[in-house]
């Protein structure tokens, strides 16, 4: 059995929780500590039954808590070298440094790191499996890679960002320092862009996708639901949305 869920998932705080019967993990702590006690009362589970903290990148959107929530609870954090030199507040309990391409094992559940193209300084990005299921997340991501196209293919569910919707963006309130940044390689994944990748991968086996780190400024949760829709076009796919309010609640990898 493997399960996923999320606290909240945007421009404002971002922390996904994968779990198997015995084991569970975060991904990335976006939210103060005591913020992420309180979501987590809605998924049912306490910080201390968190195995391992994972981070992608150093964005105060995704490592805000990090430290201080691994410090509290003594959980074990694993990051690349890149990662937790650009973290301001590196005091974590015990550090594990992968690779952007390394494959480990916390208890039962093998992760697998890739890299992607994203303006921090050396992001990566997680397949998940155990014996059952195949579970992909993706955010933070500028462009999409032949590698990550690869890496993504097989899977049972998949978190795909889609940031925003190009019109948008480019009507909306950003500077334009601030919009050029999203739309480049290095930025965010729009709605076409998470469209086209689904496109590319192998879906045979695809179950559900959720729809993680929409704009609230540039998106519009109908944009993002039509361009899945789209690219999903007549497969019995389930589709979702995860808000930065509440994120999502616990979904099972359904391999079948
Ligand atoms: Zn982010
Ligand atoms: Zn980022």
């Amino acid at each position: 059995m493997l399960r996923f869920a999320s606290i909240g998932s945007g421009s404002k705080g971002n922390a996904t929780l994968i779990e198997t019967d015995s084991t569970t993990v975060m991904v990335d702590c976006g939210y103060s500590v005591v913020e992420v006690e309180r979501r987590l009362v809605k998924l049912e589970r306490d910080p201390s039954e968190i195995d391992a903290l994972l981070l992608t990148h150093e964005h105060s959107d995704h490592v805000q808590g990090a430290a201080r929530l691994s410090r509290r609870y003594k959980i074990p954090v694993w990051l690349t070298t890149g990662t937790l030199n650009a973290c301001r507040d590196d005091g974590f309990a015990s550090i594990n440094i992968i690779s952007a391409h390394q494959e480990f094992e916390i208890n039962d559940l093998h992760v697998q790191a890739y890299p992607v193209p994203h303006d921090a300084r050396e992001p990566c990005q997680f397949v998940f499996k155990n014996s059952s299921a195949r579970l992909g997340l993706l955010t933070d991501v500028g462009c999409i890679t032949p590698h990550i196209v690869e890496t993504l293919s097989g899977c049972h569910a998949l978190m795909l960002e889609c940031n925003y919707e190009p019109e948008h963006l480019a009507n909306g309130p950003y500077p334009p320092s601030l919009k050029q940044r999203i739309d480049s390689r290095l930025g965010h994944l729009s709605n076409q862009q998470a469209e086209s990748l689904l496109e590319k991968m192998d879906t045979t086996a695809l179950r559900c996708v959720v729809a993680m780190h929409l704009s609230e400024e540039n998106n519009h949760p109908e944009s993002a639901l039509s361009a899945l829709k789209n690219s999903l076009n007549g497969n019995q796919v389930k589709i979702l949305m995860a808000c930065q309010k509440e994120g999502f609640g616990w979904e099972e990898v359904n391999p079948n």
